[in-house]
């Protein structure tokens, strides 16, 4: 029996991840494959308005997410004890690139913990403190700014869960990807299906044509030449 994957968010808008009741990602919890569960950072405050930030020490604009919360969360949800095998995600612009290879590290992990940051972010002593006990996965999504971290945190589950041996029906559908091994870590080509003539634009002929070893070739060379173009970085 499949082992099953064990995913907690949290965050101070724990009704973002309602999303993931939907599509191949809620068949995957249905399917008892993963297991999702939402928490609400003010559940760890203890004062009359529920405080999370506060603001920053040197000065500056914005507000900070404090300490005590998460580490009261934490305590809840982790325990105190060192564990390699507890993966600890947290989405910000000044993380790693998040790359495939990420998701498919992540896809056999039993047990993520994704933390939401809000505002000028988290400080900065939670990250040490995760660092030191588990798994960090300081993340990325791309070079610009979201409001959040559960947008980036969504993105990254999609990534990952649709790894996890089961969740997409045909497993083949993932080898040829873009960034996959069966891509040779290139970007896909273009895909196509019927009707063969649709608005005065054709299906290439050499798609039609039933040759394997043609339409293998082309393909090869359309990805080339687009993540060429649009990627080089990637040749
Ligand atoms: N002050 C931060 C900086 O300049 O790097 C930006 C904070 S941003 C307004 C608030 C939160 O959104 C971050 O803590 C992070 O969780 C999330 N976030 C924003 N952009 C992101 C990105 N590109 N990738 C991942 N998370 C991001």
């Amino acid at each position: 029996m499949t082992a099953v994957t064990r995913l907690d968010y949290l965050s101070i808008f724990p009704d973002y991840f309602q999303v993931l009741h939907l599509s191949l990602l809620g068949k995957a919890a249905e399917h008892g494959l993963v297991e999702t569960h939402f928490w609400d950072l003010r559940r760890w405050t203890h004062d009359r308005h529920r405080t999370v930030d506060d603001t920053p020490c040197g000065g500056g604009a914005g507000m900070v997410m404090k300490p005590e919360p998460w580490g009261e969360a934490f305590d809840e949800l982790l325990g105190t004890e060192p564990d390699p095998e507890i993966h600890v995600v947290v989405p910000t612009p000044s993380g790693y690139p998040f790359r495939q290879r990420d998701a498919e590290q992540l896809s056999t992990a039993r047990r993520i913990l994704f933390c939401c940051g809000r505002y000028e972010g988290i400080d900065h002593r939670v990250l040490e403190y995760l660092r030191t006990r588990w798994t960090l996965h300081e993340l990325s999504l791309g070079d610009y700014v979201l409001n959040g971290g559960e947008v980036a945190a969504l993105a990254i589950t999609e990534a990952v869960v649709r790894l996890i041996p089961g969740v997409i029906g045909n497993p083949e559908s993932l080898t040829e990807e873009s960034y996959s091994p069966g891509q040779e870590g290139l970007l896909e080509y273009p895909n196509y299906t019927r009707p063969v003539s649709w608005r005065g634009l054709e299906v290439p002929e050499v798609l039609m044509s039933g040759h394997h070893g043609r339409i293998a070739q082309w393909r090869h060379d359309q990805s080339v030449e687009i993540t060429g173009s649009r990627r080089p970085d990637l040749l």
